[in-house]
């Protein structure tokens, strides 16, 4: 629409009407002259993990509160600077949700409760026996052997789904992987598992989301009727093959997740969180410097913070010839195949008009290089790559993100009586992702926020 006018009232919208229209405001109105200017409705990530601080231990956190404590203010206000007013956390609690959303400027989040097989991906990254306060919706199965102190009923599918649901979890996150890395044959659940999950989820009005990448995990994922896949399909279980190009059995799965509606999060950063943390240039970046704590960005090149890059180089090569404190270059041909494989299998289904969600799993695994924010913004960029336009990742970020979620009442859109999250753009989003990048102003439920006072290493 041009011209517009749009009236912001107790944190909604209002009214819509043409410019000429324009009576004069009454007092205290605060009047936002956009002439020249789009108004975009808010970003949505649908997923995020907001418990963690990229790259750094729970442990290492502990021992520099200070920069913790940055690294923790800064996080909500780098999503809203490029642009992200609502955040789906995929695997959160109440507790962890409170703490989050005490903050005072931060966007609009609701969560997922996590669903992990007992022991499974990715509890198995936490030490026993403190992992399983720490995974309250986990699901033990029949015959599973429950830790000491738990309740097996109380980890049926119906239980959990209906503990979160009393949570306000909005869906259920689900797992299926076997493991990567250095980690390898992880217990994963049984199919009757899921489906009763599912089953109940759907009973409870949630929706259902699965981590998988790889060939195996989508068909279960199909099978099991879940909602969203939480990857893009990467991991081919050819894996000597060098081939990158769609092959028929991986096209069959893509064809049959199209044809279910399945909602599809290509996730294509994700591996070049893992690839930038080899690059020596990542650090020196300057758009770092505006979603992350100075303090931050250098703990990060000391020893302490590289610990990532040199765990997952000492994976890489064989123990007699490792020099622990050099890391070296992680084998590209694998990755790059891998990354290659990713962006075939998301420009295959954006062709065929698949559900494409945006969504970038930031800050996946300890990587420090998916920072919030900025992370999005890349993405948007790999999307571009791999053949979505401008207007169809605008449309995955707003409006279809929204109806996945069931947030559409609230969300998605410029419309009367949907929440005022709001942003003001230079250029057409569109037209280009660039629109994103030096946004003129972020709208937070009716309160305006300036790109100043969120950008990082802000001076007083
Ligand atoms: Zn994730």
């Amino acid at each position: 629409m041009r011209d517009a006018l749009v009236r912001v009232h107790d944190g909604r919208i209002a009214a819509i009407s043409n410019a000429a229209a324009a009576t004069t405001p009454s007092d205290g109105t605060v009047v936002i002259d956009g002439s020249g200017l789009f108004l975009a409705p808010g970003l949505i990530d649908s997923h995020v993990h907001l418990n963690s601080i990229p790259g750094m231990t729970p442990e290492q956190q502990a021992k520099h509160p200070e920069i913790a404590k940055a690294a923790r203010d800064q996080i909500p206000r780098s999503y809203l600077f490029f642009g992200f007013t609502t955040l789906i956390d995929l695997i959160s609690a109440p507790e962890a949700m409170k703490r989050w959303k005490s903050r005072d400027i931060v966007p609009d989040t609701y969560f997922c409760g996590g669903a992990a097989l007992m022991d499974g991906y990715p509890m198995n990254y936490s030490p026993k026996p403190q992992r399983y306060p720490g995974w309250p919706y986990m699901l033990i199965e029949p015959g599973g052997q429950a830790p000491d102190g738990i309740d097996p009923a109380m980890h049926t599918p119906e239980a959990v789904v209906s503990r979160m649901k009393a949570d306000g979890a909005i869906c259920v996150k689900t797992f299926f992987e076997r493991g990567f890395g250095g980690v390898r044959n992880l217990p994963v659940p049984r199919l009757e598992t899921i489906r009763e999950v599912v089953k109940a989820a759907h009973a409870a009005g949630l929706l259902v989301l699965m981590h998988g990448s790889s060939d195996e995990a989508h068909r279960f994922g199909l099978d099991a009727g879940v909602d969203i896949m939480a990857h893009g399909l990467w991991n081919w279980s050819q894996q000597q093959s060098t081939t990158s190009e769609i092959t028929p059995g991986i096209a069959k799965i893509l064809d049959e997740e199209v044809a279910q509606d399945v909602g599809y999060q290509p996730t294509i950063q994700v591996l070049y969180g893992i690839l930038d943390l080899f690059d020596d240039s990542f650090l020196s970046d300057p758009r770092l410097s505006r979603v992350l704590p100075q303090s931050l960005i250098d703990w990060y090149r000391s020893t302490e913070g590289q610990w990532f890059r040199i765990a997952l180089s000492r994976e890489q090569t064989p123990p007699a010839t490792q020099k622990p404190a050099q890391p070296q270059r992680v084998q590209d041909d694998g990755l790059r195949r891998t990354m290659d494989r990713g962006k075939h299998a998301a420009a295959y289904v954006v062709a065929r008009q698949a559900r494409i969600l945006f969504g970038t799993d930031t800050p996946s695994a300890p990587t420090y290089a998916n920072q919030p924010g900025l992370n999005e913004w890349l993405e948007m960029g790999r999307l571009v790559d791999a053949g979505e336009t401008p207007a169809q990742i605008f449309k995955s970020a707003t409006l279809a993100n929204a109806q996945a979620l069931k947030l559409d009442k609230d969300i998605g859109t410029v419309e009367v009586g949907k929440r005022a999250n709001l942003l003001l753009l230079r250029q057409d989003p569109t037209q280009t992702i660039d629109a994103y990048a030096a946004i003129v102003k972020v709208i937070l439920n009716g309160r305006v926020l300036d790109p100043s006072e969120l950008v990082a290493n802000r001076t007083r």
